[in-house]
């Protein structure tokens, strides 16, 4: 057996990273995250983006008729929501896994219910599972507090229910629903050993939902820095409760997990290299054990719907391996404003460093 070419190490600054136990070159393929723990392409796209792979309509010229849309698509039951396929091979082997179709059901019931959410008229008044919220109060016991009112309230089936009927949920809450119901179903069928999941080279599938616990959780900084952020949140367990099949519903204490932990480690999905549409995010696990540096030695490529990483340079024994969570294009002042309001921390990478020494 050859020695494997990372190892993972805690680190006394940034969690878990990995770390090259060997000289590695240039391209060499170091770490692989099989499938994304939670994601969800955005509505607007669903038509031009497959569903197995991720490919987008537009990107290539493969699709005849409308160029934006692809044409083959699954209709394999009638409970589940329509999806698209950029080949029969993407279709087929979608229709032949587990997690897809029971994704595409329960999108179609998050669907109906969404429907259903429309109020008549605009709502008045103070909603009633949502805190009043000013900056200067957001402390952690401030969140846990709301947290525990909503379960309260959610606990008594005639309130939720008349309290969805009526909620309005937006277009942008319906997605991270979706989102989240991705990690439901995954963790259902992980539960269930419905599925043999390959997680990746480093995580075993039985221990993918402990990787997304051990992913650091961001909820106090982001709710701080956008308050709004807490009531979203609060809607869409809400929403989750009232819509999801009684045997997920067990699961949707989950959701507070999830979403504390989506900002700062999902990932956009991409039309490609050139970044000009966000079809949608992920959430890759294994994905976390890169910490960020502005001059990164590892380059993260999504291939259909792995994540896989690639030394971007030369690597040394006991170096460690870094991605960049940003565009390393821009200054130091841009990339350091970019990591603090959506990662929470100040870079202190070499190249930060070395830079900022120059400033003075
Ligand atoms: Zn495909
Ligand atoms: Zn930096």
């Amino acid at each position: 057996m050859t020695r494997p070419l990372v190892d993972l190490q805690t680190t006394p600054h940034g969690g878990r990273s990995l770390f090259a136990t060997q000289p590695i070159t240039r391209g060499t393929n170091i770490f692989a995250c099989e499938v994304p723990f939670a994601h969800v392409i955005y509505k607007d796209y669903r038509r031009e983006v497959c569903a197995q792979c991720f490919a987008y309509a537009a990107s290539t010229s493969r699709s005849i008729g409308d160029p934006r849309t692809w044409s083959i698509r699954s209709c394999m039951r009638a409970t589940a929501e329509t999806v698209w396929f950029c080949t029969d091979e993407c279709k087929v082997t979608w229709e032949s896994g587990v997690i897809g179709p029971l994704i595409a059901d329960v999108n179609a019931l998050l669907g109906k219910a969404k429907i259903a959410t429309r109020s008549q008229s605009a709502r008045d008044g103070h909603d009633p599972i949502l805190p009043n919220i000013s900056t200067a109060q957001i402390t952690q016991d401030y969140i846990d507090e709301a947290w525990v009112d909503v379960e309260n309230f959610v606990s008594s089936r005639t309130l939720l229910s008349s309290y969805c009927s009526t909620m309005n949920l937006e277009d942008m809450e319906l997605e991270i629903s979706r989102s989240v119901a991705s990690a439901i179903v995954q963790r259902y069928v992980i539960d269930h050993r419905l599925a043999n999941l390959t997680a990746s080279s480093v995580i075993s599938s039985s221990d993918l939902w402990a990787e997304v616990l051990n992913l650091q959780s961001s909820e106090l900084s982001n709710v701080s820095l956008r308050p709004y952020i807490l009531k979203a949140h609060l809607r869409v367990y809400a929403f989750l409760c009232h819509s999801l099949p009684t045997h997920l519903k067990t699961y949707v204490p989950m959701a507070r997990i999830i979403l504390a932990r989506d900002t700062g480690n999902a990932f956009g999905i991409w039309d490609g290299d050139s970044r000009d549409e966000m079809l949608g995010w992920g959430l890759w696990a294994g994905a976390s054990y890169f910490n960020h540096s502005c001059c990164p030695n590892v380059e993260k490529t999504r291939v259909g719907r792995a994540m896989h990483f690639t030394t971007s340079r030369s690597v040394e024994t006991g170096e460690e391996l870094c991605i960049s969570y940003i565009d390393t294009n821009q200054t130091i002042t841009q990339r350091r404003q970019d990591l603090e309001n959506s990662w929470f921390f100040k870079c202190r990478c070499q190249r930060c460093l070395l830079e900022e020494a120059s400033l003075h």
